[in-house]
């Protein structure tokens, strides 16, 4: 944790109250509860679910609580289970947090841009609306110009760091400053922080009752088609969120698969470690090619560079088979496109015919 946080007080910091923050409908709402909820114990004969007897390894309806799972990502991350949600990818999580507290046509939401495409549309099948605050030039956070947008309606500010199209990393006090400033939620995405310097924002969770973190096993961890990412929070944003989820959000093979690779630290570690390597090489490479104008830093698994004819190389690349992300449309991103970062064998194809066309 920052040093800067640690003597602060945990209480009076902004004035979140969860039951304001909710819709009223969702702070009474009775959950659902599943057969497998009403049991606790050890049984033998399953007769309470009208599931099928033949065992087929999925006639079984997985745990509605994920206790097995949230142990094991509570020991990876070291914080308790109870800070812990499971979503079917953390898109879940973004659109529950709206659906929580936003009355469609009379609350908003705030985000950055660019950012991530999903805040919006969540908001959007919802029917919120969402105000933007465009990021400074070199894409840090403009927080003087986001804390002036604050509308009482306002219930979520969402945040992404590293950012996605751009790559950087909010500053910490860039990011404390709107956590004071809000009285709702700010949620701050975190799916690309395996491949950052610094470890993200998980510690401030316990001083800040009005941060969400969200994070993903879609990127570093390699599990994007399970659909699995986590919700951290104090637990009373936790209860809500498993209060509302579909009670068999997480399928049973999805947390085995997680379950397994929570195991693999090390492995973990090498991919993260050959990435990042292959981020710093294609940042050097990309540096010796004349029409590359310019190469945003980048902490994520990804880089921004900007181009003078960004439609044609994506086209150009796209008919030798490589598709990268055409951003050029996006604000602030004019000429942008944003590569993932591959295997060493891609990074090198991209690298030559990168060369050839913009040599
Ligand atoms: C890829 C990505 C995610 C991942 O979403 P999942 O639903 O967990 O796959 C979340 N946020 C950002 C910014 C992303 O780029």
């Amino acid at each position: 944790m920052p040093e800067q946080w640690k003597s602060e007080p945990t209480t009076a910091m902004n004035s979140f109250v969860l039951n304001n923050w909710l819709r009223e409908n969702i702070r009474d709402l009775k959950p659902y509860s599943s057969a497998r909820d009403e049991f606790d114990g050890e049984a033998m004969v399953f007769l309470d679910a009208n599931e099928s007897p033949f065992d087929t390894d999925f006639n079984r309806y997985p745990d509605p609580h994920q206790k097995e799972l949230k142990s094991a990502i509570s020991s990876v991350l070291d914080i308790p289970a109870s800070n812990i949600f499971v979503g079917n990818g953390s898109d879940e999580a973004i659109d529950l947090l709206i659906r929580a507290s936003c009355n469609p046509g009379q609350d908003r939401i705030l985000t950055i841009s660019p950012s991530y495409g999903m805040y919006t549309v969540c908001a959007a099948i919802q029917g919120v609306e969402v105000d933007t605050v465009l990021l400074n030039a070199d894409f840090s956070l403009n927080t003087d110009r986001l804390v002036n947008e604050l509308k009482p309606n306002h219930k979520l500010v969402f945040l992404c760091s590293p950012n996605n199209p751009t790559g950087n990393v909010l500053n910490v006090s860039d990011v404390a400053e709107v956590l004071k400033a809000f009285s709702g939620i700010v949620v701050l995405d975190e799916a690309y922080i395996d491949f950052a310097n610094d470890g993200g924002l998980v510690s401030l969770i316990d001083k800040f009752q009005n941060l969400v973190i969200l994070r993903t096993f879609s990127k570093a961890w390699g599990m994007a088609g399970a659909r699995c990412g986590l919700a951290l929070s104090q637990p009373g944003i936790i209860q809500v969120l498993d209060k509302i989820k579909y009670p068999y959000n997480i399928n049973s093979h999805t947390q085995k698969l997680i379950l397994e690779a929570l195991k693999d630290r090390q492995k973990l570690d090498e991919r993260i470690n050959i990435l990042v390597t292959e981020r710093g090489m294609l940042v050097s490479a990309f540096k010796e090619i004349p029409g590359i104008l310019e190469i945003f830093p980048s902490e994520a698994n990804f880089i921004l560079i900007k181009v003078e004819s960004p439609d044609l190389i994506y086209q150009s690349l796209l008919s030798e088979g490589i598709v990268v992300r055409n951003r050029n449309r996006q604000p602030l991103c004019q000429g942008c496109l944003r590569i993932s970062i591959g295997v060493p064998e891609e990074n090198q194809l991209l690298l030559k015919k990168l060369k050839e066309l913009l040599t």
